[in-house]
């Protein structure tokens, strides 16, 4: 499916058309990626050759990165320097995996009796890949890319707001000689082309990422045709500074973890606990630091913070404000829609003191750029406010004793824990949740388990 034609990406301007999927182009990717995946062809690929495949691929999409990076932006709204650094990583991803392709292996087992037991371990089969607005790209690319290593054919489907890379980057997979129907990419709306593919019988697994809600619904229409699921949902995360931190690092941190691509980030450090011996000045020097982040036209390298990704969201994230405000938390920060030359959806930096563990602000997933800062006095407390959350996806601790940040880092219930920094990725590193934040791994060695089956084989000696 072509992407349309492109207009220059100015804000609240047509970007492109793009054709929308129904439940008959479901069903067309489906099928061409169940007879690619049953070929002769695909099937005598070597796992080498897959390999080569996807390391063609990556230096196809390096070598237009900031033609991609541009697209990002315009669809997604957040900075140029953002997407720059996520197709990066999409590369990196890419790579990670072309090298895993021919490492796959079982294992030979010692069992009782005059046998021989060895297992297999063989891909899954068709993966649907269904993958959020935050991170076009770059989340989708956490799917496809271990799936295809593994032996898996892919159908992508993007979130309808931001369906622009994963188009043009279906031109690069081809181009880099994948046979036809390895990859597919079906642009539509979620409860149309997203829940015929995970309706599909011909769809072995559905890795998913997105919210909380859409991803429980996910796992019970799953359950009718006993697919396998992978869920990467939402998150309230905790951003813990106790006060023995370095606290300029950890100011420089909380604003990371929740300014970063405009606080849409899953992992956002949006709950910020902070130790009440140093709570006035970390207070003092976010509010100060939020009231400098630039909002801008995102493809100047000046601008600080980008547009959210629709009006909708933007909407969402004033009310989530709004409630802050009626409920009694402390606005020491933004608060008010932004504006770049009357156009685009931005919103300030905001920050929120004073805010108590059964607000609102403090319980939801606010997808926006907004902070808020709870106290606490002392270890127990701390952990203990980080895990009143259904959530268990990530959280950050800052202090300079190492016994406590690692005591910490077991007590907290989340998939990924940042000791003194917050945001870090790296392919070779797995992400992902406990409790309502899902469950499966995406990224590092565990996420190619979730596109494998095990065989085991017994040889009578
Ligand atoms: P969303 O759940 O609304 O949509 C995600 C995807 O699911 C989109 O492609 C959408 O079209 C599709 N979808 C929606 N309804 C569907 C249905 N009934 N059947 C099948 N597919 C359906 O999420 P969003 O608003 O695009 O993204 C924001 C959410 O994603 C946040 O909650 C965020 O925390 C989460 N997220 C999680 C991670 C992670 O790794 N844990 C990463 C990024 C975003």
């Amino acid at each position: 499916m072509a992407a349309g034609r492109l207009r220059p990406p100015l804000p609240r301007r047509e970007l492109a058309e793009v054709a929308l999927g129904d439940a008959a182009d479901v069903d067309a990717a489906v099928k061409g990626a169940r007879a690619c995946f049953e070929s002769d062809g695909w099937r005598k690929l070597s796992a080498r050759q897959r390999g080569r495949l996807l390391a063609k691929t990556a230096d196809l999409l390096e070598a237009r990165l900031d033609e991609f990076a541009r697209l990002e932006t315009a669809h997604n709204g957040k900075t140029l320097f953002e997407s720059k650094i996520e197709l990066g990583m999409t590369v990196n991803t890419l790579r990670y995996y072309a090298g895993w392709a021919d490492k796959i292996v079982g294992d030979t087992l010692p069992v009782e009796g005059p046998f021989f037991v060895y297992t297999l371990r063989e891909p899954i089969g068709v993966v649907g890949a269904i993958v959020p607005w935050n991170f076009p790209l770059n989340i989708a690319s956490w799917k496809f890319a271990p799936a295809l290593a593994a032996g898996c054919t892919v159908v992508l489907k993007p979130a309808s707001e931001t369906p622009l890379t994963a188009l043009l980057f279906a031109e690069l997979v081809q181009e880099a000689g994948f046979p036809a129907g390895a990859f597919n990419v079906v642009a539509g709306g979620g409860s149309t082309a997203g829940a015929a593919l995970v309706r599909h019988a011909a769809v072995d697994k559905i890795s998913f990422t997105g919210s909380t809600e859409v991803g429980r619904q996910i796992m019970k229409m799953a359950a009718d045709t006993n697919k396998r699921v992978t869920l990467e949902l939402g998150g309230k995360s905790p951003n813990i500074v106790f006060a023995d931190a370095d606290v300029k690092a950890a100011v420089r941190g909380a604003q990371t973890g929740i300014f970063y691509g405009k606080g849409e980030v899953c992992a956002a450090g949006s709950r910020l606990l902070v130790e009440r011996s140093v709570h006035d000045q970390v207070v003092e020097q976010l509010a100060e630091g939020a009231k400098k982040l630039a909002i801008g036209d995102p493809l100047d390298k000046n601008t600080r913070l980008g547009a959210l990704v629709s009006k909708q969201q933007r909407e969402t994230v004033l009310g989530y404000i709004k409630k802050g405000v009626d409920e009694g938390a402390t606005l020491v920060a933004g608060g008010r829609p932004g504006n770049h030359n009357g156009k685009g959806y931005f919103v300030e930096a905001t920050v929120f003191d004073a805010v108590q563990p059964t607000m609102t602000i403090a319980r939801e997933e606010i997808f926006g750029p907004v902070l808020a800062v709870l106290s606490f006095d002392g270890v127990d407390e701390g952990v203990s406010l980080a895990n009143q959350t259904m959530y268990g996806l990530a959280a950050g601790i800052w202090t300079k004793d190492v016994q406590k940040a690692h005591r910490v880092a077991r007590a907290v219930r989340a998939g990924t824990v940042w000791i003194n920094n917050y945001n870090s990725y790296d392919s070779g590193a797995p992400f992902g949740g406990f409790k309502a934040s899902g469950f499966g791994r995406d990224l590092g060695r565990e996420a190619l388990d979730g596109y494998l089956e095990t065989k085991t084989v017994w040889v009578g000696l």
